[in-house]
């Protein structure tokens, strides 16, 4: 069975004593919650810090995303074997990189396949534009971006896949839970033809774009559904804690 799991994306947001004192002030009510993976991914600059006072806590952290070489002439970037040390999950191929800053399918495969060299648990971002939903290619799109995703890996080790439609994304018009069931089915029975029956039914598939307390649950009551990735509504300590709360409830 796929671990039901909650990740906040921070995004380029929190100075280091902001960071600092949301972790503080989630961690609490976070603790509480049993059931499933609660993790955090801050800012690089936030990454140590927060990880510390998470030391020997049930959450996790996670990174934003990484450089694809393991270490050289990259100025400003931050690679696996940096990350390794601080945190156990990386965000990889979020719709802001790919489509602010360019990422291509196989810069995203490459990463991933650093990622789990290093050991680190990459959470494969994708995703479709509004125009190719429109266009009736969401499925097509999500497929090719999930084959470059892992193109080269023979063992997807702690591979996580969110399914974040691009529309949805901070614009508070969540997908509905059943298209996000659906992209989720045909999500594990591309895994499956990738990677085997069993990564499909192992691999915790994550919703992703305007997820909130209040919607949450409707989605992890889907069938395929093993979580949310969460950006907005992670940078609040009482409402990240009650979308965990919610979505534990849910799943019980
Ligand atoms: C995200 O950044 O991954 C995200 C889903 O953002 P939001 O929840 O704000 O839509």
């Amino acid at each position: 069975m796929p671990e039901t799991i909650i990740a906040g994306n921070w995004k380029m947001n929190t100075t280091l004593d902001e960071a600092q004192a949301l972790v503080r002030a989630m961690k609490p009510g976070l603790e509480e919650i049993k059931g499933l993976r609660k993790v955090v991914c801050p800012p690089f600059v936030s990454l140590s810090a927060v990880s510390s006072l998470l030391k020997g806590s049930t959450i996790e952290v996670g990174a934003q995303n990484m450089h694809s070489e393991k270490s050289g002439a990259f100025t400003g970037e931050v690679s696996s074997a940096m990350l390794s040390g601080l945190c156990k999950y990386v965000i990889l191929g979020h719709s802001e990189r790919r489509h602010i800053f360019g990422e291509a399918d196989d810069l995203v495969g490459r990463k991933v396949r650093a990622a789990m060299s290093a050991g680190l648990s990459p959470i494969l971002c994708v995703g479709e534009q509004l125009a190719e939903r429109e266009q009736g290619r969401a499925e097509a799109v999500v497929e090719r971006q999930l084959r470059a995703g892992l193109d080269g890996i023979t063992t997807p080790r702690g591979l996580i896949v969110a399914y974040e439609p691009v529309w949805a994304i901070g614009t508070g018009k969540a997908a509905t839970p059943q298209d996000a069931q659906q992209m989720m089915s045909h999500i594990r029975r591309v895994l499956a033809t990738l990677q085997g029956q069993a990564v499909a039914a192992n691999t915790s598939l994550l919703y992703g774009g305007s997820v909130n307390a209040d919607n949450v649950a409707a989605f992890v009551r889907e069938p395929d559904v093993n979580g949310a990735l969460v950006g907005g509504a992670s940078l609040k300590a009482d409402v990240f804690v009650q979308l965990a709360r919610n979505a534990a409830t849910a799943r019980t």
